[in-house]
């Protein structure tokens, strides 16, 4: 099987599985407990909030671990929007392309009376700095672009968009589930007030992550409870899975740039393979995309059986298409760049990982080719371009 779906989840590398379980073994006492038992859990707990502070350039007391990216990301937009109410500041600003733990988020709190600007992600993906700062007002209390987009990998132009806000005095939060162990992403470096994070997504457990929230921002309780995670998020804390989280980040993090660099010649190499089939598009920006992430779009299919036909050839990948209650809706990220229904449909995620080989590419761009090429053999949107009756958008 080739694995080529890490955008959706990464498998747990051997050293976070050790952690994992040499904790569930041996350090399985609550953390809140005051014998020595309970205070060996608190010291792991405690040592991992230093480990993922460290990489992205925080203080420990700014972690909160949470129970994932979804999470953090609620806590982070309910937070800044319950900061900007007691201030009479109800208008958000972000983009129609962010993960729906945003947008949903957004949408929630429209019906709460706030207003939601989303700005343009253009052509290639990425949003452009000055238009964040156009759109900021006196009533402006978030600012929230995702790190990098999930579906088309595009990396955003974080550094300044946090640059803009810290002037204006507007909170940025940025969605890096995408990045953090795969790209450098520092919070003092890049004005990051606000930063979401998930572990499955550089090879750590699932149901973990962590929310990092810039000293003197006062987060807001989604669960009421205990007194943990200084106050902000109760419930008794994954140990086991919080120690793992961290290791796999800092064997991500220390491994950053030749895996990264590994990562993108295999994927200008996919990438060069699949623009040889005739109409065809990569979708999102060339050059500023995740390492690991390849999204094309092929006029004349549909994304959802060109998945079915790979998964028989052995490979793992995603549609950016229909969600899993079986919509026929296209991608919102496609529509978003603006790529049209038809087009949109026909589209599909390869998100390659480190260990992946020059003859895995190879034969996923024989595959593809093949797949395409049958699947366009029976196709009547495609027998209408060939023969004239629509017209050819790629
Ligand atoms: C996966 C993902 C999430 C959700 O994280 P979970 O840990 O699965 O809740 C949020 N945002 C982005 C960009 C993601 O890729």
């Amino acid at each position: 099987m080739i694995y080529a779906d890490n955008a959706a989840t990464t498998k747990m590398s051997e050293a976070a599985i050790r952690t994992m379980t040499k904790t569930m073994n041996e350090v399985w006492g609550n953390p809140s407990s005051l014998y020595s038992h309970g205070q060996r859990a608190k010291e792991i707990l405690e040592q991992a909030r230093e480990d993922v502070a460290g990489i992205i350039g925080a203080e420990p007391r700014e972690i909160f671990f949470t129970s994932g990216g979804s999470e953090a990301d609620n806590q982070a937009i309910r937070s800044a929007a319950a900061l900007g109410k007691r201030q009479g500041k109800m208008h958000i600003i972000s983009t129609a392309f962010e993960h729906h733990a945003v947008l949903h988020t957004l949408e929630a709190l429209k019906k709460e009376g706030f207003e939601i600007t989303l700005v343009d992600v253009h052509e290639n993906g990425i949003v452009v700095p000055s238009e964040i700062e156009e759109a900021i007002r006196d009533d402006t209390c978030l600012v929230t672009v995702m790190f990098a987009n999930n579906e088309i990998g595009t990396i955003q132009p974080i550094r300044e968009i946090g640059a803009i806000c810290r002037a204006k005095g507007v909170l940025f939060h940025t969605d890096a589930v995408q990045a953090i162990g795969h790209v450098p992403v520092n919070v003092k470096v890049d004005n990051i007030d606000l930063l979401s994070s998930s572990a499955h997504k550089f090879h750590g457990p699932k149901g973990v992550g962590f929310l990092y929230a810039k000293k003197g921002i006062r987060l807001t309780n989604l669960i009421e409870g205990g007194a943990q995670e200084s106050g902000k998020r109760a419930g008794t804390e994954n140990v086991p899975g919080i120690a793992a989280m961290a290791e796999a980040l800092k064997e991500e993090s220390s491994q950053m740039m030749q895996n990264a660099a590994h990562l993108t010649a295999m994927r200008d190499r996919l990438i060069a393979g699949l623009s040889e089939i005739p109409h065809s598009a990569l979708n999102g920006d060339a050059v500023k995309r995740l390492p690991g992430n390849v999204n094309f779009c092929f006029e004349g299919i549909e994304g959802e059986s060109l998945l079915l036909l790979l998964d028989d050839k052995g490979i793992c990948a995603s549609s950016g298409s229909a969600c899993t209650s079986g919509s026929l809706d296209p991608s919102h990220v496609l529509l978003a760049i603006g790529r049209v229904h038809d087009v949109a449909h026909g589209s599909i995620r390869l998100s390659i990982g480190e260990d992946i080989t020059e003859a895995e590419v190879d034969y996923i761009i024989k595959s593809v080719k093949e797949v395409v090429e049958y699947l366009r053999g029976f196709s009547p949107i495609w027998r209408d371009l060939m023969t004239g009756k629509k017209e050819f958008i790629l």
